[in-house]
């Protein structure tokens, strides 16, 4: 089945811009036992009624946002960051020997407000933005890129973590532990702590330059997806709209104050969800043109000089900090390790890919033929031509689906079913807690002996005030350190339905959801003794992994048939269709891995550019890159273009999109493991869960695989699932 690139928003990713300590929200009474003064210290006056300014007295932490504010976040960061650096120098100029505890631990403890106050702004600035955030996270991403590079680039502390690390064989330390202590290390020199006294001030330079560009690509993104909406006068031409999606567009036209109109949003990705639907095919076109347009066709938002600045810095600060360009330097920390090892993986499957995209294509071409159409398929008749052949072919379409898919059935009786079924865990709504947008929901949920483990938020709904794709977030990070239980956040971008109508899902959507929901297991089930390998926790190019291992059960029997039931008539969807889907799991693979694979050449290929090789021209460039790896077929284009590919841009992306092609392997792997060992079982859940769920980064993750599977990966598994044996001759 075609996978779900979606983007996860890691904590740590986000982390790695704000805390060091990467920490999970702490209670106050768990850091009083540090040598700390200041921290016990009561909040200074103008923070007595700040909400970030003690920890949340709500279950597990869990964020007052109905007494957060706008005007909260500016002083409780300026607050967070003077706490956190009071207890790092303390921690740095303490007179005592350095110990693991003294040193190691108390950076893990410290910095609680300030992760925090972070921790609520992202994810506020990235599901509920408004004017007053998004300056203020202008102005403040230098401001914490400086934060970070002072803690990290302290020479008294990088000398006592040194020590330790040296001395890390005689320490007597447990396992995690030590892991934690080599991974400070780690942290430390690679961010630039071996570096003499002049190219640490270059580099906090770079870096505060870094974080405002990013912040600016991000929100120029959004602010180019919502200008870029089609405005569509004629209700004739929306042809194959269905009366729901007619409505929404014309309330979408209505909020924008044009009456009697209908407006198409554009969603994060390059293919627009309507060009399969819209049988007029210059709208289709027009649709097209406006989402690949996004961010190079000049004004004010315009990100083609914002990514060559910055392409150019992560070059530079590569070099400086030792490496020959940024994808090596950010690979390293990775599964992966090596740029080689990435651009062989990607340089092997792509001919195999675009293959299959013109085979696919050639039939689509055929398809226009017989019905006269008289012109050369294009990248806007892709979706739409293969509709009809999948109608053709498999004699269903995703509109047959769609009422079978209403969001509650899908959530709490597959979602939620499936992850009871393999784990044992039962959920319970939570009304009592405060939401930021009455949408959304909130579950507790309760471990298999009946004991609680966690809160889980539900944020599904499309908004202007959120950024495209799918994600998960945690709002408090379980931790044995801290006594801390997981609240965890997913959140999709479904179209609000009209008024008064049920909110029913696409195929698509019914795998995302699924997917963020493997993720949340991953943050629910952690059990680790540090934050910094609390749940998702660990390297980007495995992340994806367990989230994609979940989106099989969206497809099982068993839980298909317990929540996909007709909205209007509870009838269970015919077991045809079910077969239907099944067979059709191949279908268009070609164009799914082309796309997905020329996005992430595109990632590798700005990312492995050394200072001297920046382009001028941010297009030129990207015609180029395509057209030497091999993937420039036009009716295919990558599915993020360059310009508004905030995964790498303005996330925690960089040289990292190919990490679900990384992951797909292992996950290709263990969906046959699950089906050799009888499927859904708490058998299969359980093992799943202990050895690999419950790990975080708290052990290599490759040898939480194979304690899982009993071996090493192999790639055929993943092979056979996109069609891409021939790939391998
Ligand atoms: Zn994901």
């Amino acid at each position: 089945m075609n996978k779900h690139l979606m983007l996860i928003m890691l904590s740590s990713a986000l982390a790695i811009q704000s805390s060091p300590a990467n920490s999970a929200t702490a209670e106050t009474a768990a850091n009083a036992s540090t040598t700390s003064t200041t921290s016990s210290k009561k909040p200074l006056g103008t923070l007595a009624n700040n909400p970030f300014a003690t920890a949340s007295s709500l279950m597990y932490e869990y964020p007052p946002f109905d007494k957060i504010r706008n005007e909260h976040y500016a002083p409780a960061f300026a607050e967070g960051m003077r706490q956190h650096n009071a207890e790092i120098t303390r921690i740095a100029n303490n007179r005592a020997a350095p110990t693991f505890d003294n040193t190691v631990v108390a950076m893990e403890r410290a910095g609680q407000m300030l992760n925090r106050v972070s921790t609520v702004f992202t994810n506020q600035t990235s599901t509920n933005t408004n004017p007053v955030l998004e300056t203020l996270s202008r102005e403040l991403a230098p401001k914490l890129a400086a934060h970070q590079d002072q803690i990290f680039l302290n020479t008294q502390l990088f000398k006592r973590v040194s020590k330790l690390y040296e001395a890390r064989s005689s320490l007597n330390l447990d396992a995690e532990s030590l892991r934690l202590l080599e991974r400070y290390y780690t942290d430390f020199v690679r961010a630039g702590a071996k570096l003499a006294e002049a190219d640490k001030t270059k580099l906090k330079a770079m870096n505060a330059q870094l974080a405002t560009l990013a912040t600016q690509f991000s929100q120029n993104a959004l602010k180019e997806s919502n200008a870029g909406a089609i405005i569509v006068d004629n209700k004739a031409d929306l042809q194959g709209l269905s009366d729901g999606e007619l409505s929404s567009a014309a309330e979408a036209a209505k909020a924008r104050g044009l009456n009697g109109k209908y407006v198409i949003p554009l969603m994060n990705t390059t293919g627009q969800p309507f060009e399969a639907v819209l049988a007029n095919r210059a709208l289709r076109q027009r649709l097209h043109e406006a989402s690949v347009a996004r961010g190079s066709h000049g004004g004010e938002f315009d990100n083609r000089d914002v990514i060559l600045k910055i392409v150019r810095l992560r070059a530079e600060r590569a070099t400086l900090l030792g490496y020959p360009n940024h994808a090596a330097y950010g690979l390293e920390d990775e599964t992966a390790k090596t740029t080689t090892a990435v651009n062989k993986m990607l340089g092997e499957l792509a001919p195999a890919a675009v293959n299959n995209a013109r085979l696919e294509a050639a039939e689509l071409q055929k398809l226009i033929d017989a019905q006269q159409g008289g012109f050369k398929l294009e990248a806007w008749d892709w979706a739409y031509y293969t509709e009809q052949l999948r109608k053709a072919k498999y004699s269903f379409d995703d509109s047959q689906l769609r009422p079978y898919f209403e969001l509650n059935n899908v959530l709490e009786n597959g979602v939620f079913y499936a992850a009871s079924k393999l784990y044992g865990i039962s959920f319970r709504e939570r009304k009592d807690l405060p939401v930021y947008h009455p949408s959304i929901k909130v579950y507790e949920v309760l471990d298999a002996d009946g004991s609680s483990l966690a809160l889980f938020i539900a944020d599904m709904y499309a908004r202007d005030t959120k950024r495209g794709g799918a994600w998960m977030n945690a709002y408090t990070e379980q931790s044995g350190l801290f006594g801390t239980h997981p609240v965890i956040a997913n959140h999709l971008n479904i179209p609000q339905p009209p008024a008064g109508q049920p909110t029913l899902l696409t195929f698509d959507e019914v795998r995302t959801a699924f997917h963020e929901f493997g993720h949340a297991l991953h943050g629910m089930f952690s059990k680790v003794k540090y934050p910094r390998f609390s749940g998702t926790n660990v390297p980007r190019d495995f992340v994806e992994y367990p989230s994609q291992v979940n989106e099989m059960w969206a497809t099982w029997p068993e839980v298909l048939k317990n929540y996909a039931k007709h909205y209007q008539n509870g009838e269970v969807i015919p077991q045809s269709l079910v077969d239907k889907i099944g067979a059709a799991n191949q279908f268009n693979q070609g164009f799914t891995t082309t796309e997905y694979i020329a996005a992430s050449l595109l990632d590798q290929r700005w990312h492995q550019l050394t200072p001297a090789q920046i382009p001028n021209d941010a297009l030129a460039f990207e015609a180029q890159a395509l057209k030497q790896a091999g993937v420039d077929f036009a009716p295919v284009p990558p599915r993020y273009r360059t310009t508004y590919f905030s995964h790498i841009f303005g996330g925690g992306y960089s040289a990292g999109y190919y990490a679900y092609l990384w992951s797909e392997v292992l996950d290709a792997e263990s969906v046959e493991w699950f089906k050799e060992n009888g499927g859904l079982s708490r058998k299969n859940g359980d093992w799943f869960r202990q050895q690999l769920l419950s790990k975080g980064g708290s052990i290599d993750p490759l040898l939480s695989f194979r304690n899982f599977r009993g071996r090493d990966p192999k790639i055929e598994p993943l092979l056979i699932r996109r069609g891409l044996q021939s790939g391998q001759k």
